[in-house]
């Protein structure tokens, strides 16, 4: 949602959209956050560089003593009677570096089969100087490696990484946005009707409401005032089509931290400089009783309706209206007007139609329609509030957006990003925001990138397809029609691994930046103003053209993979598929238990509780609905053994019990995931030929159960709220482990666990 691109603390339990179901774990869900900028909390982006570079020494060390001790140990002739020792050492810095934290992770003092997540990552917190999990810093390292080699090229070739390149100049100058008059911000607001707060001439009888929220979306973002958009996928007519959700603004919908009262020392601050420009200085108290009046009429949107509801029902688009509608129902705005702002000006006014016909407004709530009660109270707060009041809200609204790179206070939380100290942060997180391509298309060039891994996760989708196959194919329960219904839909799945359109096709990329244009010359808030429109333009193309990468889909540039029940499809971000989670090098108990676990994860989504239902196109399919099939109950017994499972654990530290039901479909692709990937991998390990160093002792299937484990590896974070604790999708880190390798019998094999080990459950679940 919007809120992606706004740099501020929200509640970090927000779902990202009904109709995706994503693979984060808990150091994943911070990766995130970091490179998402929206959800960061102020700890997570003060992590210094420094800190960093002891952990990357400390790793350099350790890989140091391994050598020794493996020369060592090779000298004094020890041999291993495990069959993984025929194989070759794999010597690559990759192998090494991957062998030396997974050895330095570990607590060989814990017994794996009493608690496996213990045995893997009990010495995590030993090697790390704050907070994050494994996989957050594994990301923070990718975009500091990525910043830094943008940073030392002087002039790139193509154009979008040439303005990547002029972007992270203008965004490092904080001495440039000190200096800055913001004259072109005064500009732009006489331009756009004006600013009754310092204009003592302020007109009001020019004043149109709707003219003015059309006057400042062509100007830069996809919100203003009380509306924003954002993009979606829905089914229409049997195709996947992306359209436009018209809803208000973020601000009320996610979190308090957006209000408007929380910024009022930032505003104050934009204002003097505004002020300066006419030799002026503000009057305080004026600003002061403005501001409350600002804050009263957005605290009466606020109680226009149930934001936790207001999100679109990608799975009921019966429930949403069309603009039309809106305009019916509240015709004292023209919101046609102001949705035709959107498209860039040279848009054809056919595409402009096209485009107003793809919006689609929230049915369900009060927000809009007001059909409830029938008073249509936003209309009346639109015709009652004084057009002062409604014009400085707007202004100020604007004012905000551009405070947030300007204002590097303390005060708001976000206003952390813009010390110096974190400016790379800030900064490197909006090149991730607004060039996740050029970034990648730069790591791949001067980083020596094998695409073969991108090859090999297409590999892994057929391999685990072909086992999700015999899975269902040895299945004792399922029906005749319900067996051949899940094959089918199977069959239909698909996966992009890392937006391969735009990595190998450049014309595609130009042209996503082709009316772009900084130049060296520009204000910070020129730049500022240019990315943000141009951002806004994206959106438009993509859903009036179907272009192949939403804009506002900011997870290209984070550990992130996620299913698409629509399109019965799942996506698999970039940054997955570079070292340390998979790399051509490694050997297969490695990939397979990173990656291959990964994609068998999102195609276990396919199966889970919400999507078994529906077929490969979407559809509720005809045969689970009825309650009497014996698939269905036998399906929801194994599912409520996961489920119980889950809701036993209680995380060390905490008082209550998880929630098994909340992480459901999580517990399922972790669950279906996991079997998949070791049936895929214990094929593969029939070819295998390497093996990492300093593990001859280790068994492949020991191995791939290790690969799979370390990744989460975490530090117990005790300020953890209990409500997000109780609510994440995802189980924690512990159980993301121990609750998984706990119903694998090969898990047990593998380690020769005893009958009486603590994970050993005598009765285990299998969903399929
Ligand atoms: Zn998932």
């Amino acid at each position: 949602m919007d809120n992606q691109e706004q740099l501020v603390l929200i509640n970090p339990n927000r779902n990202q959209g009904s109709e995706q179901i994503e693979l984060v774990d808990q150091s994943q869900e911070k990766a995130s956050e970091s490179s998402e900028d929206q959800e960061a909390k102020p700890k997570k982006v003060t992590v210094s560089q420094k800190r960093f570079k002891i952990v990357v020494i400390s790793l350099i060390a350790i890989i140091i003593a391994l050598l020794i001790g493996l020369v060592l140990a090779i000298a004094l002739g020890k041999s291993s009677k495990a069959e993984n020792s025929k194989l070759e050492t794999c010597w690559t810095k990759e192998c090494m570096g991957i062998a030396s934290m997974i050895k330095s992770f570990q607590k060989t003092s814990v017994d794996p089969c009493d608690d496996f997540y213990g045995h893997v990552c009990g010495r995590y917190p030993e090697h790390t100087t704050d907070d994050s999990g494994w996989g957050h810093k594994q990301l923070q390292r990718l975009t500091y490696q990525i910043f830094s080699l943008v940073r030392k090229t002087k002039k790139f070739s193509t154009k979008p990484n040439e303005q990547l390149r002029i972007f992270t100049k203008k965004c490092m100058d904080r001495a440039g946005m000190d200096s800055d008059s913001l004259q072109y911000l005064r500009e732009d607001i006489e331009k756009r009707g004006g600013f009754p707060l310092i204009d003592p001439d302020w007109n009001e009888a020019k004043f149109d409401l709707s003219d003015m929220l059309a006057n400042y979306l062509s100007l830069n973002r996809k919100r203003m005032g009380f509306l924003s958009v954002e993009p979606f996928e829905a089914v229409q007519d049997g195709q996947i089509v992306s359209l436009l959700f018209l809803g208000p603004g973020p601000h009320f919908v996610d979190s308090i931290a957006f209000n408007v009262s929380f910024y009022k020392e930032s505003v104050a601050f934009m204002l003097e400089r505004l002020l300066q420009l006419e030799n002026r200085t503000m009057n305080t108290a004026e600003f002061s009783k403005a501001y409350e009046e600002i804050m009263d009429l957005e605290a009466s949107f606020v109680k226009l309706g149930d934001y936790s509801n207001i999100r679109i029902d990608t799975d009921d688009m019966s429930k949403t209206r069309n603009l039309s509608e809106l305009a019916k129902m509240v015709p004292e705005i023209d919101w046609f007007k102001i949705m035709r702002a959107l498209p860039r000006e040279a848009t054809s006014e056919e595409m402009k139609e096209d485009f107003i016909k793809k919006i689609r407004v929230h049915g369900g709530g009060e927000y809009f329609f007001g059909e409830e009660r029938k008073v249509r109270r936003l209309a009346r707060i639109a015709t009652k509030t004084p057009k002062k009041t409604l014009a400085n809200y707007i202004v100020i609204r604007q004012i905000i957006d551009v405070a947030l790179y300007y204002y590097d206070k303390d005060l708001p939380k976000q206003g952390k990003y813009y010390k110096k100290g974190s400016l790379q942060n800030f900064c490197s997180t909006l090149m991730f925001n607004f060039f996740p391509i050029p970034s990648m298309n730069i790591f791949i060039e001067q980083s020596e990138y094998d695409m073969e891994n991108l090859k090999m996760m297409e590999r892994f989708l057929n391999e685990l397809k072909e086992e999700y196959e015999g899975i269902f194919n040895e299945n004792q329960y399922l029906e005749p029609e319900i067996r051949s219904f899940l094959k089918k839909k199977l069959k239909g799945i698909s996966a992009r691994f890392g937006y391969p359109e735009y990595l190998e096709n450049q014309p595609l990329l130009e042209k996503m930046y082709e009316t772009l244009n900084f130049e060296e010359t520009d204000t910070p808030y020129q730049v500022y103003t240019k990315l943000w429109r141009h951002r806004t333009e994206q959106l438009v193309e993509h859903i009036v053209q179907n272009t192949p990468l939403n804009p506002v889909h900011l997870k290209m540039f984070s550990l992130y993979a996620s299913y698409n029940s629509y399109g019965n499809n799942f996506e698999v971000s970039f940054p997955y598929m570079i070292y340390p989670w998979i790399d051509v090098s490694f050997p297969f108990y490695s990939n397979y238990g990173h990656l291959a676990y990964v994609v068998g994860h999102e195609i276990g989504h396919a199966f889970d509780h919400f999507h078994r239902r529906l077929d490969e196109r979407g559809i509720e399919h005809k045969y689970w609905i009825t309650d009497t099939n014996s698939s269905k109950i036998e399906y929801e017994k194994q599912e409520k053994c996961l489920r119980d499972q889950y809701s036993n654990y209680k995380e060390p530290g905490y008082d209550f019990f998880m929630n098994g039901t909340v992480s459901r479909y999580e517990i399922i692709g972790d669950h279906m995931g996991i079997r998949a990937a070791f049936r895929a991998f214990k094929k593969a390990q029939k070819r295998e030929t390497v093996k990492l160093p300093g593990f001859d002792d280790a068994t492949g299937e020991q191995m791939f159960f290790y690969n799979y484990a370390f990744r989460q590896c975490d530090v117990s974070d005790p300020n953890f709220r209990h409500e997000h604790l109780k609510n994440r999708p995802h189980p924690t880190p512990r159980y993301r482990v121990n609750g998984v390798v706990q119903n694998i019998p090969e898990f047990f094999e593998a380690f020769q666990c005893s009958k009486n080990s603590k994970m050993n459950l005598e009765t285990k679940c299998k969903l399929f």
